[in-house]
């Protein structure tokens, strides 16, 4: 990517700020495009086709996984990028990264490990995805982890608590700050919601636990269904509901692009600087937010509680507890990787059930209940 024609408040991979052990640059790509290749090619990724984002992996082979999510964040992020002329491979290496720590199951599954790691410092899958590229991945001769770019390292990091940024070094320093993370960060960080949103209406009434009448409950989907049918009369069922997601998606897209331009002149950005310490300059307009909020209250009682969605992801907790136990009080079922002395114990069992698909967790609780019979 020629990055000459990027804001000056773009971020530069000439520019970055590093990687945690030197290397020679990249001679055929920016470094952020070899961060997004080194990505791609993690074991990290490839799992999580088979990892849940609503529905249990295994229930349908329709629905969107934690793969298919990852990749419609990065298009939708490098759309938003590239229309505001800041850096397209940082955003995409973001958006590709920013999933790798989910565990099995869902949220469901990040819950329940988190109430398992109580004692020993919690799980979160944010923190989890920094882990996997910074030390978990085993692939290269000179260091552990992928050794990403500083930049995109922050930008994985979404959210933390000031106690876990006071032991994350550089990338925990703006939390600490309070600092904005890069515009391209930002991006990518928007691109999740708007992806997530859109196809978990697509999912949900393909699913059939969310119906048509529901979401004309919500001002932004009957404004753009009924556009759609007015544009269309005849038109029915899954190309009506498809061609309403997508008008909805351009219009979040757009209000996106439109406003944050706004705010850069608004916020006089100039440098890098400026988008660190100004306020969030990434945002939808006031009229567009409060539209989401509301399509996201419903898909919250409709779709995400919903007792078949809640019931799935009661099973996948349990599933999760009892394989922290069984590899607690037994660390010989664990493989010999994962299997550390009592201080580093409980991490290593909670890397490992991350790490596992959807399948992969079931498989091993049937093989460990079958042990313990
Ligand atoms: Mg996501």
């Amino acid at each position: 990517m020629n990055e000459s024609n990027l804001h000056r408040f773009a971020t530069r991979s000439l520019e970055t700020k590093g990687r945690q052990f030197k290397e020679a640059a990249p001679s055929m790509r920016s470094e952020f495009q070899r961060d997004r290749d080194r990505i791609i090619h993690s074991t990290a990724f490839r799992r999580l086709e088979y990892k849940t984002q609503v529905f249990v992996n295994q229930e349908n082979d329709l629905f969107r996984t934690r793969l298919t999510h990852s990749l419609e964040v990065a298009q939708i992020a490098r759309t938003i990028a590239r229309n505001l002329f800041v850096n397209e491979d940082l955003s995409e290496a973001i958006a590709l990264a920013h999933d790798l720590g989910h565990t099995p199951f869902g949220h469901a599954g990040q819950e329940a490990l988190n109430i398992c790691m109580k004692a020993h410092g919690g799980f979160e899958h944010n923190l989890q995805s920094l882990r996997i590229v910074d030390y978990l991945e085993q692939r290269y001769a000179d260091f552990d982890g992928l050794n990403l770019c500083f930049e995109t390292r922050e930008g994985i990091l979404k959210h933390c608590s000031i106690k876990n940024a006071k032991l994350l070094g550089d990338v925990g320093e703006r939390f600490l700050n309070k600092l904005q993370p890069s515009i391209e960060a930002q991006i990518a960080n928007y691109a999740d919601e708007i992806a997530y949103n859109h196809h978990d209406i697509d999912d949900g009434l393909r699913s059939g636990l969310l119906t048509i009448e529901r979401l004309n409950d919500v001002k932004i989907w009957r404004t753009h269904y009924s556009q759609i049918k007015n544009q269309y009369p005849y038109l029915m069922n899954k190309k009506l509901n498809y061609e309403t997601i997508r008008s909805m998606i351009n219009t979040m897209v757009k209000d996106l692009i439109s406003i944050s331009t706004e705010n850069l002149k608004q916020f006089h950005i100039v440098t890098i600087d400026d988008v660190r310490q100004s306020q969030a300059i990434v945002t939808y307009s006031l009229e567009l937010k409060e539209q989401i909020i509301e399509l996201k209250k419903c898909l919250f009682r409709n779709l995400y509680k919903h007792p078949y969605v809640v019931s799935m992801a009661e099973q996948g907790k349990k599933i999760i507890y009892y394989l922290f136990n069984a590899y607690f009080q037994n660390k010989q079922l664990l493989p010999k990787d994962f299997q550390t002395d009592e201080k580093r114990q409980a991490r290593a069992i909670a890397d490992y059930i991350a790490g596992m698909t959807d399948r992969y967790a079931f498989k091993e609780y049937s093989r460990i209940t079958m042990l313990n019979r």
